[in-house]
This record gives C-alpha cells, sequence and structure tokens, in this order.
C-alpha cells in the first residue's frame, strides 16, 4: 500500500535539496562557529551565509535573524520579550486571537497568571480577524499585539498588513506566527510591517528542531537563553548548524518556487473541496478564498474525527482533525469552536493538508476514500440517525 501524505500542516517531508546541504554538516563541517580556529571559522562562514540567505526569503537584514529551536520557541521569546518590556513601561495588556496555535495561546495563559492582562478577538465563521475589532480592543497600556499570519487547522490567511499598520500608528509591537505561511504565500516583512514574526524549518521540508525569529532593528529583544553569546547574545546554546543550513535551503527551494507551487497545490485542494461536495451535510470551514494553497478543513455531521482519521489511515491516507486531536486529546478544536462549529460539527473535522509532492492520482485516491469512509461510517452512527430523522437540529 502506498501512502498518501497530506498532513503537511503538522509537518513536511525533508526536500532532497535541504538533506543535501545538511550533509556536510553532519560531517566535515562540524565546527563549532565560536571556535577561532580554522574548522571553527569555516563552521562560522557557513552560519552567516544561511542566516544571509534566510533574511533575504523574507525581505529583511541578516542581524535581525535569531535562530530557535523551532517555531515554538521563536513564538515564545517573541511574545514573552514584548510582554516583559512592556510591563517595564506599566504595559501590561496584551491582544490576540482565539484561534492561534498553543504555542501563542499556553505562552499568553502563563503571561495572565504573570498579572496581564489578555484579549482575545473573535476570528467569526470566515475565519479571520476583523481589523475594526483591533482598533476597538486596543489601549494605552497594550504592549503588543499577537496574531498568526495563516492558520493551521483551517488555513485561513489575516490580514496582517492592515492589522500591522493599526499597531503601528499607536506605537503597539507586532508579532505574528508566520509558521504556516513562510515558504507557501509571500512573507516580506517590510511590506508587511511587522516588528517580529516566527517561521519554523519542518513547516516547508526543511528539518524539524529549528526555527527563527525575525526581530525587526530597533525593537528590544530580551535574552530568551541564557550562556554563550550566540545569536547577538539573545539565545545561548551552540547552534544546529545541520539545521540552520536545511531550514535556509529548504526556504529558498520554497520562496524560488512559490508561485508554482501555491498553482499546483491550491488546484490540487480545490478538486478535493469540489470531489467531496457531493456528500450530504458536508461543510468547508473558513473563507475560501483568503487561505493557504494547501490547507482545506471540512466538517462532516454525524461522525466522528477520530474514527475517520483511522480509517483513511488504514487506506494508507495521512491526515488529520487538527491539532487537539493529534495530541490525543478528545476535546474539539478550539479553532473550530473559535469559529462557532457547533460542537457535534467540530468532533466530525477532517484537515487535509497538502503539498508540492501530492499528485492527481493522490487526490483521486482521497476522493474516493473519503466517501467510502464517510458512509460506512455514517451506516453505524447513532447520531446520524438521529439526523435522518430529524431529531438532532443544528
Ligand atoms: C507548527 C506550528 C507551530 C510550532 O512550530 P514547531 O516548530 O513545531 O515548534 C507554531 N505555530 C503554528 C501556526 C504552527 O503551525
Amino acid at each position: 500500500m502506498n501512502t498518501v501524505y497530506v498532513d503537511n500542516a503538522a509537518t513536511t517531508q525533508l526536500s532532497e535539496t535541504a538533506l543535501n546541504a545538511m550533509l556536510p554538516l553532519l560531517k566535515e563541517t562540524y565546527g563549532n562557529p565560536s571556535s577561532l580556529h580554522h574548522i571553527g571559522q569555516i563552521a562560522k562562514e557557513v552560519l552567516e551565509d544561511a542566516r544571509e540567505r534566510v533574511a533575504k526569503c523574507i525581505n529583511a537584514a541578516p542581524n535581525e535573524i535569531y535562530f530557535t529551536s523551532c517555531g515554538t520557541e521563536a513564538d515564545n521569546q517573541a511574545i514573552l520579550s514584548a510582554a516583559y518590556n512592556g510591563a517595564k513601561k506599566g504595559k501590561k495588556h496584551i491582544i490576540s486571537s482565539k484561534f492561534e496555535h498553543h504555542a501563542v495561546l499556553h505562552t499568553l495563559e502563563k503571561l495572565k497568571k504573570e498579572g496581564f492582562e489578555i484579549t482575545l478577538l473573535d476570528v467569526y465563521k470566515e475565519g479571520i480577524v476583523r481589523v475594526e475589532d483591533l482598533k476597538a480592543a486596543l489601549r494605552d497600556d497594550t504592549a503588543l499585539v499577537t496574531i498568526m499570519m495563516a492558520n493551521n487547522e483551517v488555513g485561513t490567511i489575516q490580514p496582517i498588513k492592515e492589522l500591522a499598520a493599526v499597531c503601528k500608528e499607536k506605537g503597539v509591537t507586532f508579532h505574528t506566527d508566520a509558521v504556516q505561511a513562510a515558504g507557501h504565500i509571500k512573507v516580506d516583512v517590510k511590506d508587511l510591517g511587522v516588528d517580529m514574526l516566527s517561521v519554523s524549518g519542518h513547516k516547508f521540508h526543511g528539518p524539524k528542531g529549528i526555527g527563527f525569529l525575525y526581530c525587526k532593528k530597533g525593537v528590544p529583544l530580551q535574552v530568551f537563553m541564557n550562556g554563550g553569546a550566540q545569536e547577538r547574545n539573545r539565545r545561548a546554546g551552540t547552534e544546529n548548524m545541520a539545521g540552520i543550513v536545511g531550514l535556509a535551503a529548504a526556504l529558498e527551494e520554497a520562496v524560488n518556487n512559490l508561485d508554482k507551487n501555491a498553482e499546483k497545490v491550491s488546484k490540487l485542494r480545490d478538486r478535493i473541496i469540489n470531489g467531496v461536495s457531493d456528500i450530504e451535510m458536508c461543510t468547508v470551514n473558513g473563507d475560501l478564498e483568503r487561505r493557504l494553497p494547501g490547507t482545506v478543513n471540512m466538517c462532516f455531521e454525524g461522525i466522528e474525527g477520530e474514527g475517520l482519521i483511522l480509517l483513511l489511515d488504514q487506506k494508507g491516507i495521512c491526515s488529520s482533525s487538527g491539532s487537539a486531536c493529534t495530541s490525543g486529546s478528545l476535546d474539539p478544536s478550539h479553532v473550530l469552536l473559535a469559529m462557532g462549529v457547533p460542537v457535534e460539527s467540530a468532533h466530525g473535522s477532517l484537515r487535509i493538508s497538502l503539498s508540492e509532492y501530492n499528485t492527481d492520482e493522490e487526490v483521486d485516491l482521497i476522493i474516493k476514500t473519503i466517501h467510502e469512509v464517510v458512509v460506512y461510517l455514517r451506516s453505524i452512527s447513532p447520531v446520524w440517525e438521529k439526523i435522518q430523522k430529524g431529531e438532532v437540529v443544528e
């Protein structure tokens, strides 16, 4: 049985280009960039070259890039730094959205326990934050606004440029978690006007365990990891050289092929949406236009998402029902609930996240298999029976 991998929002397969770029760093180029001898200095050159290339991909300067151990770390570093810097000036209010990644939401929960006040903006049925809501929520004591660029469960894209402009006018620091966006849609930090932006390598065919934080020149960044002088004293620890070089190679590859990949992937995505549209009581979640090329999230009434995922897996198809379920939790997705999807429907959610590695044949198989599995699960579902009798009303 062939594996059809359509869980690219969770992680992606390492690209051949990234792997080949990494191998020398795991073999002969093993120096520590902090060493003074020539082996160390070679590593230092490789590191700074990677930093330059990464910076170029998002239109930043090399000294605005801080490598981190993952996207989660970049989010933590950005949010904690802006929050504690704000607190020094008596600003202890933070604005975010209801459907951020847990790397953001759980960091905000920690800050709440420390006395910060958190406002989470609504995302509505479309799964998109409204600029006027941000304007209304901003206060004199707002230290930070953090809104994700693209949502990881439904794929909707947020109006980052407009949101950042509102913050700039008020002098409030703006951070965006661009982990799902980078390498998939255009990310230009100057055009977006953001102060800080998080990226993770493994979401665009780079390696796991490496990410970076863009922090605009002049925006203060607190020390996140204490120790050596790496990453301009902000993030100590010997650099993950293979990871950094792999991330740089994968990001360059993704950015160089951005339009071509987006066109291919969005066609596959739309074929899936059209292909399942004849299934009764199936809805696509979130705005249909303002979304990532590769992500689609659907709800099938009367079935459990977990059953759907497991049966699809038995047929070789790796998908997801959203991040809550991948963590083994039976709670419905906080993203879908934030978008007003009823709890019952949210239980029957399926996220397909494609990449340019997927093919038309795979999409044919996915469409056919979803039909079979949904019909089967509904045939044994007491909830579906009730819906059929009109006993369950949404
Ligand atoms: C995957 C993801 C993260 C976490 O990145 P890691 O590198 O896995 O820590 C953060 N935010 C979003 C939106 C993501 O999709």
